[in-house]
């Protein structure tokens, strides 16, 4: 078997960032977010229309993950398609026959190197480690235009070793060098650091091979640590959707395009008007559920409190950095006990009435003594329609 598709690199304009979206292999490795095959092809068809420019469609040695990457092949037309693959020939050619008639193919190829991961997982020389990662991306270059190498665990790694492993496999062809934190455990300083490095001896070795990164939330910072990559020279992030992975995740896409949309350092070729709908499609799917994500959690663009509620009617810049339209959302003014009269005048407006300072200052009487009382805290459109036509019927009755 042998690839027709001429050598190329993944092309990108020089400031864009490019996004490996990893949901549909990282993300559903979650022990809480398996997917259904359906479910995939639909989160693949949004990816696709969200401009991801790599979608990683699953991981070759796990069982059935091969027919899903097989039918999102032949539904998906941007994208490169991507399939994890340890260093060995069968994940090597499952991947392929997978993608068999899909030009724009791609394999992710890993071998650990840290001491603790060779030690737990392989218990392999050093020797043994690199020579499998230099005949593993020997044989993939035969088949894919595109490979991508992973020291897995790099951060933890000696930077030794590193340089070795990636010399041989950058010899071999590779055409991505991805840099991960899998273990989720380096500060920002600390990786931005090693990705300088790396990034410096790969480029040292082959300029257009770019570097990508892989970073886990283990103690919370995948989105801080992908940033500091991307300002050392990073030009490819792994990311998913809400930012599901294993164990705490990983970097959440939709944080990184709402960097690039609000710094504008960098850029990225996503259609962020999609994101809030594919991470609802990812939420229906996997169940998971972060009320408060930045950007698709439901209360990113919502306003409760009297004071912040009266900025933000006056200027929606006093509490919001970006645009919510810009991800296909918008501002929301919540009604609850902390909410003041400012608030409560411009959601009634928003729900078709019209009430005065008086007669918003009794509805919030109200809601604080429902609340006081314990016998009700969330209160929805339909509530407050309620507390109004009490107003109206008030109003009405004889004194
Ligand atoms: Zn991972």
């Amino acid at each position: 078997m042998t690839s027709n598709v001429s050598y190329h690199c993944i092309e990108r304009e020089p400031k864009n960032i490019r996004i490996m979206d990893t949901t549909l292999r990282d993300g559903e490795q979650n022990p809480l977010c398996t997917m259904y095959p359906s479910e995939k092809l639909k989160i693949a068809k949004i990816l696709e229309e969200m401009r991801v420019d790599v979608i990683e469609t699953g991981f070759a040695a796990s069982h059935g993950d091969d027919e899903v990457m097989r039918e999102i092949a032949h539904r998906t037309k941007g994208p490169y398609l991507c399939g994890l693959a340890r260093a060995v020939k069968e994940d090597i050619d499952k991947t392929f026959e997978a993608y068999r008639d899909y030009d724009r193919k791609m394999v992710h190829i890993f071998v650990p190197t840290s001491k603790v991961q060779v030690d737990a997982k392989m218990k392999k020389s050093e020797d043994e480690l690199i020579e499998m990662a230099a005949s593993a991306v020997r044989y993939a270059r035969k088949y894919f235009p595109v490979v991508e190498f992973t020291a897995e665990d790099s951060v933890r790694s000696e930077f030794g070793l590193l340089e070795k492993i990636y010399g041989v496999v950058l010899n071999e062809g590779a055409r991505v060098i991805n840099v991960a934190d899998t273990v989720g455990c380096a500060s920002p300083k600390e990786f931005g650091e090693l990705v300088y490095k790396v990034n410096k001896f790969v480029k040292g070795i082959k300029k257009d091979v770019q570097v990508s990164v892989h970073c886990h939330n283990d103690l919370g910072m995948a989105t801080a640590n992908t940033l500091s990559a991307i300002e050392n020279g990073a030009e490819q992030v792994e990311c998913t959707i809400c930012g599901i992975g294993e164990r705490s995740g990983n970097c959440a896409i939709e944080q990184i395009v709402a960097w690039s949309l609000y710094k504008e350092e960098f850029g990225t070729n996503i259609d962020s008007s999609k994101l809030y709908e594919a991470a609802k499609l990812v939420e229906r799917a996997t169940k998971f559920r972060n009320n408060m994500a930045p950007i698709v959690g439901e209360s990113a663009f919502s306003h409760k409190s009297g004071i912040h509620q009266h900025g933000v009617i006056n200027n929606r810049n006093a509490y919001e950095v970006i645009d919510p339209a810009l991800f296909g959302r918008k501002s929301e003014i919540i009604i609850g006990p902390h909410s003041g009269y400012h608030g409560l005048v411009q959601k009634a407006e928003e729900l078709g009435y019209k009430i005065d300072k008086e007669q918003a200052a009794y509805v919030i009487d109200c809601i604080s003594g429902l609340v006081r009382n314990e016998i009700k805290k969330n209160f929805s459109d339909r509530d407050i329609i309620g507390f109004i036509k009490r107003i109206v019927r008030r109003a009405l009755s004889p004194l």
